[in-house]
């Protein structure tokens, strides 16, 4: 407990009236739905206060801050979901403490990380963009990459992942989304999870059926050294 808890209890507890509404609204259960609090830029505390809340889930986006963080609180129940793009040759240490990894989005990485020993919980990431340099697949690449996935017995595919692209309502990016989750379950019947939303528009993705929310600053506030 720190003096941030109170504060983090009325956001939490804000977030999870706004995803029952919602999910309410679309005929969905809210038990349905897990909230990852993505707590980049913020300091270890914050999640040691958000743990003694009763989050589990967090999310971080950059490898040397999360394997920081991992470390500092391997004595917590976490589950780590990795949401930023993978660099490089870091996949190998990303794998080493993250339970999930959000944002699959090229055969290479595929292949880098289906070589790991343990089992990885993983999300296809697609771009819902005309904007290669956003990160994810092409919607017209998506199949064969989880084709891929499914290889390598070590990588657990639970579905896809998006951001809403800029300047698009995001109800119908991730209506989108929605289309390309159906396809991927015509292959890997069990990949029924869709990772979307955001602080700005999880209740246009929990409408569109998101099963995972990436939520950073309306639980957290806002990251240290933004406006
Ligand atoms: C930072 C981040 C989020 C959370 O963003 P907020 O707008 O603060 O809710 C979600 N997904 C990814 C991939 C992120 O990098």
């Amino acid at each position: 407990m720190t003096d941030m808890t109170p504060l983090l209890r009325e956001r939490l507890e804000r977030v999870r009236t706004g995803v029952a509404s919602a999910a309410s609204e679309a005929g969905r259960s809210a038990s349905e739905i897990t909230t990852i609090v993505v707590t980049k830029f913020h300091p270890a505390q914050l999640i040691r206060d958000l743990h003694s809340l009763g989050v589990r889930d967090f999310g971080e986006n950059r490898h040397q801050e999360a394997s920081e963080k991992a470390n500092e609180l391997s004595d917590l129940d976490l589950t780590w979901h990795f949401v930023g793009q993978i660099q490089g040759k870091k996949f190998r240490q990303v794998a080493s403490y993250a339970d999930v990894v959000h944002a699959l989005d090229r055969i290479r990485l595929v292949d880098a990380l289906g070589e790991w020993p343990g089992t990885l919980e993983c999300f296809v990431q697609v771009n819902l963009t005309n904007d290669e340099a956003r990160g994810g697949v092409r919607p017209d690449e998506l199949l064969p990459l989880v084709e891929k996935v499914v290889e390598h017995p070590s990588l657990d595919l639970k579905g896809v992942m998006a951001v809403a692209p800029l300047g698009e309502e995001p109800r119908r990016a991730f209506a989108r989304l929605r289309g390309y989750s159906d396809a991927v379950r015509q292959v890997v019947p069990h990949a029924t999870s869709i990772s979307a939303g955001m602080t700005q528009d999880y209740v246009e993705a929990i409408a569109e059926g998101a099963t995972h929310l990436r939520i950073g600053t309306a639980i957290t506030g806002k990251r240290p050294g933004t406006v």
